[in-house]
């Protein structure tokens, strides 16, 4: 079968191969034909190095399908099921599963080191143990969460990751209050999402703060009251805040240096909330009078910081009421060339339809 692969760690190219298969199929696992995939910020943080991942790999974590075949013992599922991929399952019996923190579990950590694919050059890797730039993958039947019939493909990758993470990270996690100042740092899908979030909340400003005027403008139709490049920061905090600062900001870009901005937007007593996934060497700093003094509380949010598939429900039932808009999100083409002409590739023949977040 057809999937992209990553050669190389630092490489910016996929190539599109023709004989990868996905391995592993047996008691408790699931084959699921793709039929949607998103890039999320991950998939190009793993590619480039700054989040940890062997290659050669298959890159892509969101995404939705039909299951083919189901494993031994696997009973809630059947062929034929609409499902959408989660890359972080829940065992529903650890620690973090009892406390209604599966977005903590570790379990879906323990298959990390094997190969999710292989071809006649050796071992692929999934991309946080699923590789969705594909046509099939074998997962754990807990990687495969069924959708209703109304869900198309594509809304249901995005729910798989982006979406989830930033709407969870404003409702789940920092919990926005009604009438709040709100600055979202990082505005590509899970941002945009943190701003959906913010405003259903109720948040009277909410600023978005990008580098890329196209994703500023984005911001603006999901909800942002203004959008600045991050030198106009400190400006808008001025105008909006008298100087005090924000009531909630979230850093969605995953490096100090921006986690450290984001500090100082916040007002005292405030809430940070850490969304962006940053690297292992990426050290933030505070001294430990400001940390005391300012009582800025600092929230990080990993996977919309709640119960997954609880998660997972709540999105699809804002977006048939219409509250959120995840339509909008969908587009198919990517800054990156070199991403964007494997996805091209990818849907040629096949029915793999991608839906890139911005
Ligand atoms: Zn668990
Ligand atoms: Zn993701």
């Amino acid at each position: 079968m057809r999937a992209a692969v990553l050669h190389e760690i630092g490489q910016d190219k996929l190539e599109v191969l023709d004989d990868v298969e996905a391995v592993g199929f047996g008691p408790g696992k699931v084959r699921i034909r793709v039929r949607a995939t998103g890039l999320c910020h991950s998939d190009v943080s793993a590619m480039s190095g700054v989040l940890p991942q062997p290659a050669p790999f298959v890159p892509g974590h969101e995404g939705a399908g039909e299951i083919l075949d189901v494993g031994d013992g696997v009973t809630h599922l059947a062929p034929g099921q609409r499902v959408l991929l989660c890359w972080l399952p829940a065992c529903g019996a650890c620690p973090a599963c009892r406390r209604g923190q599966s977005q903590l579990c570790l379990a879906g950590f323990m298959n990390a080191g094997t190969p999710n694919f292989k071809r006649p050059g050796g071992d692929v890797f999934g991309f946080a143990g699923t590789g969705t730039f594909t046509e099939e993958v074998v997962v754990d039947a807990g990687c495969a969460v069924p959708i209703p019939d109304d869900v198309p493909f594509d809304i249901a990758a995005l729910i798989g990751c982006g979406v989830t993470t930033g709407l969870g990270a404003a409702v789940n996690t920092a919990k926005v209050e009604a009438g709040s100042s709100v600055a979202v740092i990082g505005c590509g899908g899970v941002g945009i999402s943190a701003i959906q979030g913010a405003k259903l909340q109720g948040a009277a400003q909410i600023v978005a703060v990008d580098p890329v005027e196209s994703r500023r403008e984005a911001a603006l139709r999901f909800g942002a009251t203004e959008a600045v490049a991050p030198e106009a920061l400190a400006d808008a905090k001025q105008r909006i805040t008298g100087g005090e600062g924000f009531d909630y900001v979230f850093e969605v870009v995953g490096r100090s240096a921006t986690a450290r901005t984001a500090y100082e937007t916040t007002r005292r007593g405030g809430t940070l909330c850490v969304v962006g996934a940053g690297a292992l060497d990426d050290f933030l700093q505070f001294n430990m009078f400001e940390l005391f003094f300012d009582e800025k509380r600092i929230l990080p949010s990993m996977y919309g910081g709640g119960d997954v598939l609880r998660s997972y429900e709540r999105t699809i039932a804002l977006w048939r009421a219409g509250r959120v808009d995840l339509e909008s999100l969908i587009t198919h083409r990517v800054p990156l060339a070199g991403v964007n002409e494997a996805l091209e590739q990818m849907r040629t023949g096949v029915a793999l339809r991608t839906c890139i977040e911005i």
